[in-house]
């Protein structure tokens, strides 16, 4: 494939590229602008006028360095083998695709994707979304050869991107909802994807019906359709294998998944936990689930949410903690279409465990959380310090104040210690949270032999003294 005519290089290599803000020539979309999308349809033959480019509004020439535009990306494909269960999966594919433009750095997906252009590439010429158009096109086709038709359309002229961004959401809306009425029992295949693997290499997302991917923007439905017509792909079947534990989301299949993908790094999930054997996190995540110590809860917050958590720590100081493809126990990268989930976090207590939420969220996902529990959980409405959040919990007798009780009743406890001789083996690896507000450490232990005659859990607090 050529790219001579392209003023950049064009390669796997520009993957994981940054564009910082003093770098950039001008940012496409992103955390400024309100509306922006990206959105793949599929058509019929007809329809398609086969790698026509067009620009609706303000090309990059025309505009200024330093300047903040919204954006629309628009691709349309037809070919035999192309259904609509391909769409979310071709839209994927822009975010792979557009990062391997030298100078070009693309995040996230659907709604809320963020693009930047260097300065040094416009200066070598790359100055018209029409490359960036070839560069889509080619790789396109020669990527998944399934598509025989494709036309493309950038739109930078607000009033368009207002106009069509409405037609996104609901197409997104659209394909969510398809993928409720499935449950992970009825079904003996998940799927996996390993797209991020080049900004996060021991990251996996295992996607199945009643766990969406991180990103939100691949269901199962999708992951079926693209491991169909392309097995050799990012996306490919997992055989679910046995049951280890229905309730904790654990299989043999997708142990061993990761065991593979991750290259040994990650070989035991819990698929519905945020606390024990994660899933991992890649980056790309929409939301992240994040414990609050202090009230033995978890938070949300999502992408889009600006400024501080309950917590003090915006997003982004919480997204450092979480993504890397690791597994952190408490800091678990998630999508919005999970929260709609009957899985949804049910080895920690599902919504009975969530103590606080941007108002953003429970505006959308509201109808899915428990009556019981919804006018219980805080939002930044009702609580931005930790001390008010205890307050909130208290006064609306959330059932996590419940949890609170147990530790406060018990003064001391003694574990009785089990095993052979004077030792207590561990075997494989277990891991324990030292932490404070938003972070702390993880301490791990690996093969451990622990020796002790005793194992005190004491309540340390105000005027206590840790002994
Ligand atoms: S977040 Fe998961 S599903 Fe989405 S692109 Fe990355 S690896 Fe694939």
């Amino acid at each position: 494939m050529s790219f001579e005519d392209i003023p950049v290089d064009v390669g796997v290599v520009y993957e994981g590229e940054r564009v910082r803000g003093k770098d950039m020539f001008v940012e496409l979309g992103g955390p400024t602008m309100e509306k922006k999308y990206e959105l793949a349809l599929a058509r019929s033959m007809d329809e398609i006028e086969d790698e026509k480019i067009t620009i609706i509004g303000p090309d990059l020439k025309d505009m200024k360095e330093g300047s903040y535009h919204p954006l629309g990306i628009f691709i349309e494909v037809a070919g035999k083998e192309v259904e609509p269960d391909l769409e979310g999966v071709i839209e994927r594919r822009i975010h792979e695709y557009v990062n391997f433009v030298e100078g070009m750095m693309h995040l996230n997906q659907r709604y809320d994707i963020w693009i930047r252009l260097s300065k040094k590439s416009f200066q070598k010429g790359f100055n018209s979304l029409e490359y960036l158009g070839r560069v889509l096109i080619r790789l396109f086709k020669s990527e998944m050869n399934i598509i025989e038709r494709i036309q493309v359309t950038f739109i930078t002229d607000p009033e368009e991107v207002a106009k069509q961004y409405d037609e996104a959401i609901n197409r997104y809306n659209e394909r969510d909802a398809r993928a409720r009425g499935l449950s992970d029992a009825e079904v003996d295949t998940f799927y996996g994807c390993s797209l991020c693997q080049s900004f996060a290499p021991t990251h996996v997302c295992t996607i199945t019906p009643q766990r969406y991917a991180n990103c939100g923007a691949i269901s199962w439905f999708d992951g079926r359709a693209a491991a169909r017509v392309d097995p050799k792909g990012p996306l490919y079947a997992i055989a679910k294998g046995d049951t280890i534990d229905e309730f904790r989301g654990e299989y043999t299949g997708v142990n061993q998944a990761y065991t593979e993908k991750s290259l040994g790094k990650v070989n035991s999930v819990a698929l519905y936990s945020a606390f024990e054997k994660p899933h991992t996190s890649c980056g790309c995540f929409e939301a992240i689930a994040f414990v609050i110590p202090e009230v033995d809860g978890l938070g949300i917050v999502h992408r889009d949410f600006k400024g501080e958590t309950v917590n003090g720590l915006p997003f982004s100081s919480l997204a450092d903690s979480t993504a890397g493809g690791r597994q952190v126990p408490g800091f678990h990268g998630i999508s919005i279409e999970y929260m709609r989930s009957p899985k949804f976090l049910q080895v920690d207590g599902g919504w009975d465990r969530i103590v606080w939420i941007p108002e953003a969220i429970r505006d959308r996902v509201g109808e899915y959380i428990p009556d019981e529990v919804r006018s219980k959980i805080a939002t930044e409405k009702d609580a931005m310090t930790i001390s008010d959040l205890k307050s909130f919990l208290k006064g609306k007798t959330h059932p996590v104040v419940d949890r609170w009780i147990e530790i406060e009743d018990v003064d001391e406890v003694e574990l009785p210690m089990e095993g052979t001789g004077d030792y207590v083996a561990v075997p494989g690896e277990f891991s324990a949270m030292v932490g404070g507000v938003g972070g702390g450490l993880e301490i791990i232990f690996k093969n451990a032999k622990i020796y002790a005659e005793k194992v005190i859990i004491r309540k340390t607090g105000k005027g206590d003294t840790k002994k």
